[in-house]
Formats: structure tokens, C-alpha cells, sequence
């Protein structure tokens, strides 16, 4: 069986594969502004007596769900799934009627350039597999952004072939660097701003390509003295 893969990690390695490997495989962690900010959404978001009824649509809050076949073994929580009455839909724990499942997924802010950033397409896609996975479905996903006010659809079954490729690949790459416990080296054009771990990984400092051949290089030095 593979190891299971926590949803909210693969956009951490899509973020920054250093960032993950200090978090999952040195445990280190290290919060600002950004993180507490999405912390506290979350927390709200996730409040389990925060089921109820919105414009004729269910909505649950904090959805657990899975998909536990070897290819993915994926598991997280959902912020938010909207169910819509549709004859073509599902029903949900044996109900009589039939229904369209919407995930809602919360961000903090828009980005600048993109309606949305490719790690939360990828979050996304990722729910979507459980999600279709627990309940049978064909769901859809939103971004809702805080700032703006303003929720985005998210191209999940359009993209369905390239984000699921995208995904076994990342996740291979993952339980690899787990399984011999290895931090990735700092990715070229890395970018870093908003960073939580920027004081931990120093990322400006070049450091050494080979620690031995720096030491082999100053002994040489010291010798033509
Ligand atoms: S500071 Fe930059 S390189 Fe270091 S973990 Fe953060 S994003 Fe990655």
C-alpha cells in the first residue's frame, strides 16, 4: 500500500519542494502573517455546527474525505461543500433526492496576475478525486476569495487528464523524498516572497555545492602559502 499524502501537503510541494521537505521531513514550521491569516479562516470555516441552508442549496462545513485506492491514498478536509437539487446528481447517504455537489474552497486573497494559483487548481483537483470518490460523483469547484468578495470556477473537468497526470507525478515525487527522508534542494527562480520559513531556509545565502570540496579547496589554498 502507498503511504497516505495529507491533500493540504501537495501544495506545499507545488509551492516551494524545499518549503515541503523542511515541514513534512524536518518538522520545522514557522508562522507570519500569512499563515495565521488563512489559519483563522480556516478555523471559522471549519466550525462543525456550521451546517445550513443557503439560497435552497445544503451546505456542510469541515467535510472529511478520502480516496484511499493505491494509485492516489489521498485524505483531507473540505472547507465547504454545496449540495444544489439536480435530477442528474447523487444522492448522499441514501437520500431520495438526487443532488449536484459544488466544493467551496476559502483563500484569503486573489492573486495579482491569474484568476487562481496552479497549487489551488491542484488542491482542488485533488478533493474533487475524493470527494467523487465518497459520493459517487461528477463535483465542481470554486475559489472563494476573501478580499474581493468574489468566487471563481475552477476548470476541474476540463483539465481533467492533465491535472490527474500532474498529480501521480507530484505524488510520486513526494513518496519518493519521504521514503529516503530527502529535503529537495532549493528550486531555480524559487520565488520566496510571503514565505513563513524564510529565517529557517535563508534562501539569499548561496550555500555550498559540495561542503568537501570547499574544505579540500581551502586546504589547497593554504598549502601554496
Ligand atoms: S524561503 Fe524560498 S526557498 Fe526557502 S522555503 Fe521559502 S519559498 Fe522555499
Amino acid at each position: 500500500m502507498s503511504m497516505e499524502v495529507a491533500i493540504r501537503s501537495i501544495q506545499h510541494y507545488m509551492y516551494c519542494p524545499h518549503r515541503w521537505g523542511l515541514l513534512e521531513i524536518d518538522k520545522a514550521w514557522a508562522e507570519n502573517a500569512f499563515v495565521t491569516k488563512a489559519n483563522l479562516m480556516h478555523d471559522r470555516v471549519h466550525d462543525p455546527e456550521r451546517s445550513y441552508v443557503s439560497k435552497g442549496k445544503k451546505v456542510y462545513t469541515s467535510v472529511p474525505v478520502y480516496h484511499d485506492l493505491p494509485e492516489y491514498n489521498l485524505y483531507g478536509v473540505t472547507d465547504c461543500l454545496e449540495l444544489t437539487r439536480d435530477s442528474m446528481g447523487v444522492s448522499i447517504n441514501g437520500s431520495a433526492e438526487k443532488y449536484r455537489i459544488c466544493i467551496v474552497e476559502y483563500k484569503p486573497t486573489k492573486p495579482k496576475d491569474n484568476k487562481y494559483h496552479e497549487e489551488d487548481l491542484m488542491q482542488v483537483f485533488a478533493q474533487k478525486l475524493c470527494v467523487d470518490y465518497v459520493f459517487g460523483s461528477d463535483c465542481e469547484g470554486v475559489l472563494y476569495y476573501a478580499d474581493v468578495k468574489k468566487r471563481v470556477a475552477l476548470p476541474l473537468k476540463e483539465n481533467f487528464e492533465m491535472c490527474d497526470q500532474q498529480l501521480r507525478q507530484l505524488l510520486k515525487e513526494m513518496r519518493r523524498n519521504l521514503e529516503q527522508g530527502v529535503i529537495p534542494p532549493i528550486r531555480k527562480g524559487q520565488k520566496c516572497s510571503g514565505c513563513s520559513m524564510k529565517d529557517l531556509c535563508m534562501p539569499s545565502i548561496k550555500k555550498p555545492k559540495d561542503i568537501l570540496d570547499e574544505i579540500r579547496k581551502i586546504q589547497e589554498a593554504e598549502e601554496c602559502l
